[in-house]
């Protein structure tokens, strides 16, 4: 089959990666001129999430640009620290920084996939047979299927379900990213005797975190929904600025970090809220059909969600019908936790005694362990088939590069 894939970050070079080894014609189409850089350092998380990456023959690569953990330091003005929150905890197993996962995956697929950056899907035209395509560029194509792995506010998604308003909730909080280097050293092989911590500074409703010198800004602020272009980088960072304009601690070296940024990311919290992630001959895959911004496992649902919509296709035959079903059902199921919880509150409290409530969660073992327990829960909470079909499990090839 033929298939078009918008968007390459993690979930659709995850997806082009199955869907090119099972033998499928896989074209990527991206926005962007080149591969995203920066982001946070994303994790996995739990069995599941392994399994996928051990049968991608990526566990051991994703290991060696692992990011060294660290552990949050809860810090007041005066740079005092109230409590440790474990890198444990928002960590989990293995944190990457998102750029190098996105480089990687690129690599592994870039000889049998073709990629084309700096155009994106224009028009979705289905018939019975086909999808019809054209390009903002000029081009056109027929595709079998087409998938939207293009993010929260996916144009696949648009174009095939209706507007982001319908599925889209926006969680009261923005955060933005500047730097791209994860938080703290990286790729550190010498285990050190002092775990590495990055200070946390909260005022109500606002957080700043500061890694080490080439460590990023990490910024999350309340605030009611705002009318800004998402293209347009200096608005947004006047737009953290502003937000920022009264708070004390180490801020304005913040601030400047986040203006000399070349790698800036900015947006709401969101949640996406659907009831199916496919029509037709269209599915989503990753944050299109199932973000929780910065509320974990978002990564992990993307490369899951890449390897279960491919193997039910092997599956099922290429009968799309009933891999989409399938696909539906299980990942309605496995990404229930981007349906609830809303990080922003957690990250930013909006009073002081909440955030002196929140502190204290992690100064307290049991309130932690059961914390702990909930997000393995989270995590590994699905019966991940071995699709034999992909060929990979079967044929203990699993480490192929
Ligand atoms: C630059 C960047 C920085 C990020 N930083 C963070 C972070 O700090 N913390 C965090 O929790 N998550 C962050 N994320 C999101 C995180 O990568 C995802 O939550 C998760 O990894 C799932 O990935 P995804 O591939 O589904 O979506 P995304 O990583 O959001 O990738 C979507 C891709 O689709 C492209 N795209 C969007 N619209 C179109 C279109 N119409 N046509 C073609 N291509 C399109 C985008 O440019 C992007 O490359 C970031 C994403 C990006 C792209």
């Amino acid at each position: 089959m033929k298939a078009l894939i918008s968007g390459a970050s993690i979930a659709g070079p995850a997806t082009a990666f199955w869907l090119s080894r099972a033998g499928h014609e896989v074209t990527v189409v991206e926005q962007a001129a080149s591969l995203r850089p920066g982001g946070q350092a994303v994790d996995f998380k739990g069995a599941t999430h392994r399994a996928v990456l051990e049968r991608m023959g990526l566990w051991e690569a994703v290991h060696d640009l692992r990011a060294e953990p660290v552990d949050a330091h809860f810090v007041d003005a005066d740079g005092r620290v109230l409590a440790v929150m474990p890198h444990e905890f928002s960590g989990g197993d293995v944190e990457i920084a998102r750029g190098d996962l996105a480089t990687l995956l690129f690599e592994r697929t870039v000889d049998d996939v073709e990629y084309v950056f700096g155009d994106r899907i224009e028009t979705l035209h289905e018939r019975p047979d086909a999808v019809e395509v054209a390009f903002a560029g000029g081009r056109t194509g027929e595709f079998d299927l087409v998938v939207g792995a293009d993010g929260v506010h996916s144009g696949v998604r648009r174009l095939a379900f209706g507007p982001e308003e319908e599925y889209v909730r926006f969680l009261g909080h923005y955060y933005a990213v500047a730097g791209a280097q994860p938080i703290g050293a990286r790729h550190a092989d010498a285990p050190s005797a002092v775990r590495p911590s990055a200070p946390w500074y909260n005022e109500p409703g606002r957080l700043v975190v500061v890694g080490g010198s080439k460590a990023p800004a990490l910024v999350v602020f309340a605030s009611p929904r705002l009318d800004y272009d998402r293209r347009d980088v200096a608005q947004q960072k006047r737009i953290v600025a502003d937000a920022y304009a009264n708070v004390g601690w180490r801020v304005p070296e913040v601030l400047e970090r986040i203006e000399a940024a070349d790698d800036f990311s900015f947006d709401g919290l969101n949640r996406v809220h659907m009831d199916r992630f496919t029509r037709g001959r269209v599915a989503l895959v990753g944050d299109a059909g199932y973000a929780n911004t910065l509320g974990g496992f978002g990564t992990g649902l993307a490369i899951v969600g890449a390897f279960v919509l491919a193997g039910e296709l092997a599956e099922a035959d290429g009968d799309h019908r009933t891999a989409f079903a399938r696909y539906d059902e299980r990942m309605l199921r496995y990404s229930k936790v981007a349906r609830t919880g809303n990080a922003g509150p957690f990250l930013a409290p909006p009073s002081r005694m909440r955030i002196a409530m929140r502190n204290s969660t992690f100064r307290n073992r049991i309130l932690f362990a059961g914390m702990m327990k909930l997000t393995d829960a989270f995590a590994t909470d699905l019966d991940l088939p071995a699709y034999p079909r992909l060929g990979f499990a079967a044929r203990g090839d699993a480490r192929r590069s």
